[in-house]
């Protein structure tokens, strides 16, 4: 095998890494992961880490499931991929069905992609085209909260409000209303905001998007179900389309299955991705509802113009179908139940560490701040260099250290990895 000093010669000559300053790919030791099983990743050196990150909120069951391992040699065996518009595949067909049926009540239509971003560009694409052919053209604006992280494909950059992310493209994205969020707990003034705002001109607005109860990217900037359903009141009355981005807070982890079932609402779109294709495949979907797919009847100038190479292969929807097949069967809706309870508990004592401020839990998310300084500070980066010595991978976003584990992890497990964030965050605050 080569060596790990080979490996990081390499990475460093040639990877373009995402988010990373020239100056730290070049300078700081990146961990090289050779293998992962359940909890744990695996160094080089055969050192194990607990993923504290869920591998980037897209792991709910854990690395390397045999289940969904088998499903996905299965399906290579069969058919990996073929051109998804005139043919379609069993895989194809049943996972959408089983993604309706579990989907908020009145999505009835699933577009295919490949990751979160896709998902935001096609629900955008598909707003937008149903408004231009069905008679209101004016309502070509979006409407986001600041702080919104939707991807980094363009359209999903116009839409997000974390400037870190958008500011130096500002040329080059279209115009969004990004209704303020003057601080953390500021969540109702932004509602309050769009409120009023499509009052005065919902004519103009072709959807409103947000992320249901966490912004994730932003810092896990956690906001009420009452005012998500205060959102969906107003764009019925204003009759406009509200896009509910749920690549990160879908699948459970919130605590169910949908963000949006807290609030009991149905969006007009729903995305997910993520945990969707159990973290191991990249494989999203666009949900809609059937006045909106009507909307695109009457021939083929009035198709939606959008696809991708991959739509809806059947290795994803095998892998995605046996992710679903796996939480009816190990009742992971129920772990989670349980288990967001510790996690809740422990960050209750979490927030009592000098330094900590803001501690906040929902489902399987827990995080605190070390500091204000967002996504530009540092503080999050001695806990992840103290955690890492003592065996747990974290991410944090800049001064927010968080966890996002599988929801499959053992009791054990999960209150290890809790017990060295505590540790490490007084570690480094002191
Ligand atoms: C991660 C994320 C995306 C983007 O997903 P990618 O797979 O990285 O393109 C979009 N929306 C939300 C809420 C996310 O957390």
């Amino acid at each position: 095998m080569t060596t790990r000093s080979d490996v990081v010669a390499l990475h460093r000559q040639h990877v373009w890494p995402p988010y990373t300053s020239a100056e730290d790919h070049a300078e700081k030791e990146p961990l090289v992961i050779v293998r992962a099983e359940g909890s744990y990743l695996e160094d080089h050196n055969g050192k194990r880490y607990i993923d504290g990150n869920g591998s980037w909120w897209t792991n709910p069951l854990g690395h390397g499931h045999p289940r969904l391992l088998r499903a996905l040699r299965e399906q290579a065996a069969e058919l990996v991929h073929c051109a998804s518009s005139q043919i379609t595949t069993p895989q194809t067909a049943m996972l959408a069905a089983e993604l309706v049926a579990i989907a908020p009540k009145g999505l009835t239509r699933v577009h295919f992609s490949d990751d979160g971003s896709t998902a935001v560009e096609v629900a955008i694409k598909t707003a937008f085209q149903y408004w231009q052919q069905n008679g209101r053209p004016n309502r070509t604006r979006f409407v986001s909260l600041a702080g919104a992280f939707h991807g980094d494909t363009l359209g999903a950059v116009s839409v997000g409000g974390v400037p870190a992310f958008q500011s130096i493209f500002a040329p080059l994205v279209f115009d969004v209303i990004h209704a303020p969020v003057p601080d953390p707990d500021g969540f109702e003034m932004a509602v309050s905001a769009i409120e009023a705002m499509l009052k005065a001109k919902g004519d103009e607005i072709a959807a409103v998007i947000v992320e249901p109860l966490i912004q994730g990217a932003a810092g896990m900037r956690m906001w009420s179900h009452e005012l998500l359903v205060r959102l969906r009141t107003a764009t019925r009355a204003a009759d406009t389309f509200l896009i509910a981005d749920e690549v990160f807070t879908g699948y459970g982890r919130t605590g169910t299955m949908w963000a949006c079932e807290q609030a009991n609402i149905t969006p007009d779109l729903l995305c997910t991705a993520k945990c969707f294709s159990g973290g191991m495949f990249p494989m999203a979907a666009t949900l809609s509802t059937e006045r909106i797919y009507d909307g695109f009847r009457g021939g083929s100038s009035r198709a939606l113009m959008h696809g991708h190479t991959f739509s809806g292969n059947p290795l994803g929807a095998a892998i995605a179908r046996e992710v679903l097949a796996i939480y009816r069967d190990e009742k992971v809706l129920a772990q989670i139940a349980r288990k967001r309870i510790r996690i809740a508990n422990a960050f209750d004592k979490i927030s009592e560490l000098s330094g900590v401020r803001r501690t906040r839990t929902l489902g399987m998310v827990g995080a605190c701040d070390l500091g204000d300084s967002g996504y530009a500070g540092k503080r999050g980066w001695d806990v992840y260099n103290a955690a890492l010595s003592r065996g747990v991978f974290l991410r944090p976003l800049g001064d927010t250290v968080y966890i996002t584990p599988h929801f499959t992890m053992s009791d054990d497990t999960l209150d290890e990895l809790l017990a060295v964030v505590a540790d490490s965050i007084s570690k480094s605050t002191r």
